[in-house]
């Protein structure tokens, strides 16, 4: 749910949600729908009744929370066609974002390059854009590492503290109902200024293509991990890339959510979907960076060509392909 998303926006999620799902080892993604609403202002439960109703009779798609929803949602399209992922615990659902598993899923990335370059995340500066559910699991996953996050924004502002913005604290602050530069926990800002701050790693957690060739430049980092779907467009990637910058793409970092929300699917439990998340998203960055380094291609490349030798090897037992 976003006011400003478009239906080009939308086919190119559905299919990262291929790409992600087939990375994940799951038969699942190639949809994605959107909802034209400021979820700031909109009356949710109208709208999700609304959309529940509007997709009833596509039984093969089951919706799961993403920017502007949340496990309320899913439960207002539960009630009124029976299926959902991502409900709240008394409806027998794992609540992704409650959970904070995609969030999880980018601090376990970081995990892979720390270890991988010798990068102590003990210190680090962390950088995120979109104080959302991913964007505030992954810095309060990286904070429980040693990291400290010194700016942060949401849709109407942006803070910045070097010495460290309280994530506890914020969390409260955004469950209020107030704008993360209305805190207190830190010099208010811009939005857009959180991007040249210099950090160690910076986490894009708001809209599709926010960093393109043209603005690129003023990223200070060293370390990507991309929590957003699509918000660094291929182009800005490579560049990046050159620039020595370390860069996990999305459907490897940010696959936390969708893994939770298929072992919800099964029906297992919590501990199965952190230990998921955690399996695959080591195993995905390990191979994402050991393929680097030996087909120097951008990594957008290279994460694209990993999910699509999986789809090949799932589509060939298809009959009449
Ligand atoms: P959310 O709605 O909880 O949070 C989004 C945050 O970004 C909010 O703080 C919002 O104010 C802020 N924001 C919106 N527009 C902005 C802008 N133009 N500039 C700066 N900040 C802006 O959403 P979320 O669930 O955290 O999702 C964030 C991104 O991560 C989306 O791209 C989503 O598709 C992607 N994603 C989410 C999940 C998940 O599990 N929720 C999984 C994978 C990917």
């Amino acid at each position: 749910m976003a006011p400003d998303v478009t239906t080009e926006e939308v086919f190119r999620l559905a299919r990262a949600m291929t790409l992600k799902n087939a990375l994940a080892n799951l038969p699942h993604g190639g949809a994605k729908s959107a909802i034209i609403a400021d979820p700031m202002t909109a009356d949710k439960e109208a709208l999700m009744r609304e959309f529940a109703l509007s997709i009833r009779t596509l039984t093969e798609y089951i919706p799961g929370p993403d920017m502007g929803t949340d496990e309320r949602c899913m439960a207002y399209i539960y009630d009124e066609i029976g299926r959902a992922v991502g409900l709240p615990t008394v409806l027998g659902g794992l609540p992704l974002d409650q959970l904070g598993m995609t969030g999880f899923g980018l601090a376990i990335a970081a995990d892979v390059v720390s270890e991988r370059f010798n990068f102590p995340l003990t210190g680090a500066r962390i950088v995120v854009q979109g104080f959302g559910n991913v964007g505030r699991a992954a810095a309060k996953f990286l904070k429980e590492r040693g990291a400290k996050l010194i700016a942060t924004c949401d849709s109407k502002g942006g803070l910045y503290n070097p010495k460290g913005i309280d994530v506890l604290a914020l969390t409260s602050v955004k469950e209020s109902g107030s704008c993360v530069s209305e805190s207190g926990l830190g010099r208010p800002c811009e939005r857009h200024e959180i991007l040249d701050i210099e950090s160690d790693i910076f986490i894009p957690a708001a809209r599709p293509d926010v960093i393109t060739e043209d603005n690129q430049n003023i990223l200070r980092t060293r370390v990507i991990l991309e929590g957003a779907n699509i918000p660094i467009t291929h182009a800005a990637a490579g560049i990046l890339q050159e620039r020595g910058i370390i860069l996990i793409p999305d459907i490897i970092a940010n696959s936390g959510g969708v893994i939770c929300a298929a072992t919800e699917y099964q029906g297992q439990t919590e501990q199965v979907a952190f230990d998921r998340v955690r399996a695959t998203v080591t195993e995905n960055t390990q191979e994402l960076l050991e393929r680097l380094q030996i087909e120097k291609q951008p990594p957008h490349e290279t994460a694209l060509q990993m999910a699509k030798e999986r789809i090949s090897a799932a589509m060939s037992y298809r009959a009449h392909m």
